[in-house]
C-alpha cells in the first residue's frame, strides 16, 4: 500500500524576504498632511502632496485587503495625522472587516488632538489599539515641540480613548536632548498613574528639517533609561507587540515601559514589517529608499489583483538587510516620517 506522502512543514508566507524574514506587519500612511508641525518630523512651512498622488481610500482599503490575502497579521494606519483625513472612519471600518478573513490586529498610530471626537467610532470600526505621541506634558514646550498643538486636546483625546474601552493605550515619546529630556520620568509617572504603557523613541534622521540640528538634540535610550532607573525599577521582559521595541516593567504597576533605539539597538535582525507611504510607494525599510511604486500598479491596471499580489511579491527580493542609521550622522534619507508613515 502506498503511504500517502504528508508535507508537515508549515507553508512559507508569499511575503518573505531575502534573508527568510516574514513579512506580517503592514503600516498604512494613509495622508502626509497633519495638524501639528513637529520639530523632529516637518518644516514650519511644509509643501504637501497634490490630492491626486495619495491613495484613495478605496486605493487603501484595497491594498489593505491584498495585504492580508498574502499573510499580513497586522495592519497600523499612521500618516501624517490619519484622523484629519476626510471620511476616513470609512477606511477603518472596510479594514475592521479584514479580521473575518485572517487580519489579527488592527491598530492606530496618532498625535491624539481628533481623538475626543473619534475615539468611540474608531473602537466600534475594530481598532484594536492605540498609540498616542506625546512628548512633553508642559503646555509651552508642547505648543514649542509641535509649534501648532494644544497639550489639553491630546489630554481630552488621551481620557476619550479610556473612556471608549481601549485598554492597553501606548504612549509615544520622541525625546531630545535640551527640549525634554528632563521629563523622562514625569513621562513614565503620567503614564503609570493613568494606566498606560509608554515607549521612549530615539530621533531618526529622516528628512531635513530646517532649524532642527539632529546631531545636538540627539538623546540615547541608555541616557533614558539610566535617568529613569534613578527613580524605578526597570525589570527586563522577553514581552513584545510585534515591533522593535524592547520593554521593562515596573514592579507593582501595570505599564510597560519600552524604548525604540534604531541607533543604539538595532532591531533589524527580526524585522517583520513594511511600509506604505501615502503616495503608494512600498518602502521595505524605514532607513533605506528601496521601494516600489505600487500606486502605478494600482492605477495603470485597475481591478487587477494577481498583478498587485505579484508587485508586492516580487519587492520581498529587494527588502535591504537594515538601515544604517548613525547617531547624529548626516541624513541619507531625504524623505520625512510624515510621508513615510512612522
Ligand atoms: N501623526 C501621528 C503621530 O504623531 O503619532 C502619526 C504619524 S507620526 C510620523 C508617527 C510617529 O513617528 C510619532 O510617534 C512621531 O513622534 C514619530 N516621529 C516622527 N518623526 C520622527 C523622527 N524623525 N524620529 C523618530 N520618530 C519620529
Ligand atoms: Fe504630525 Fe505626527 Fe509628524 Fe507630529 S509626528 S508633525 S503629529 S505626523
Amino acid at each position: 500500500m502506498q503511504v500517502p506522502f504528508r508535507d508537515d512543514k508549515p507553508t512559507a508566507s508569499p511575503l518573505t524576504d531575502r534573508f527568510g524574514r516574514q513579512i506580517r506587519y503592514v503600516r498604512l500612511s494613509v495622508t502626509d498632511r497633519c495638524d501639528l508641525r513637529c520639530v523632529y518630523c516637518m518644516s514650519e512651512r511644509m509643501t504637501f502632496l497634490p490630492r491626486a498622488r495619495v491613495l484613495t481610500l478605496e486605493e487603501l482599503a484595497l491594498l489593505g485587503r491584498t495585504f492580508v490575502e498574502l499573510g499580513a497579521s497586522k495592519l497600523r494606519v499612521t500618516g501624517g495625522e490619519p484622523l484629519v483625513r476626510r471620511n476616513i472612519l470609512w477606511l477603518f471600518q472596510e479594514l475592521g472587516q479584514l479580521r473575518e478573513r485572517g487580519l489579527a490586529e488592527l491598530v492606530l498610530t496618532t498625535n491624539g488632538s481628533q481623538l475626543e471626537r473619534m475615539a468611540a467610532d474608531l473602537k466600534a470600526a475594530g481598532v484594536a489599539r492605540i498609540n498616542i505621541s506625546l512628548d512633553t506634558l508642559d503646555p509651552v514646550r508642547f505648543r514649542r515641540m509641535t509649534r501648532t498643538g494644544e497639550l489639553d486636546a491630546v489630554l481630552r483625546g488621551i481620557r476619550a480613548a479610556r473612556a471608549a474601552g481601549f485598554e492597553r493605550l501606548k504612549l509615544n515619546a520622541v525625546i531630545l536632548k535640551g527640549r525634554n529630556h528632563d521629563e523622562v520620568v514625569d513621562l513614565a509617572r503620567f503614564a503609570i498613574e493613568n494606566g498606560l504603557d509608554i515607549s521612549y523613541i530615539e530621533e531618526m534622521p529622516l528628512g531635513v528639517v530646517a532649524d532642527h540640528d539632529r546631531a545636538e538634540v540627539y538623546y540615547s535610550s541608555d541616557a533614558i533609561r539610566a535617568d529613569l532607573e534613578r527613580i524605578f525599577t526597570l525589570t527586563p521582559t522577553t514581552e513584545s507587540t510585534g515591533g522593535p521595541a524592547r520593554y521593562y516593567r515596573v514592579p507593582g504597576t501595570d505599564s510597560r515601559i519600552g524604548f525604540i533605539s534604531p541607533h543604539s539597538h538595532n532591531f533589524c535582525d527580526t524585522c517583520n514589517r513594511v511600509r506604505v507611504s501615502a503616495e503608494g510607494r512600498l518602502l521595505l525599510c524605514l532607513g533605506q529608499e528601496h521601494s516600489v511604486d505600487l500606486r502605478h500598479v494600482l492605477r495603470a491596471h485597475p481591478g487587477d489583483r494577481e498583478r498587485l499580489k505579484q508587485a508586492i511579491v516580487a519587492a520581498m527580493t529587494i527588502k535591504p538587510h537594515g538601515h544604517a542609521f548613525q547617531p547624529g550622522g548626516p541624513v541619507t534619507i531625504l524623505r520625512a516620517m510624515n510621508h513615510t508613515g512612522g
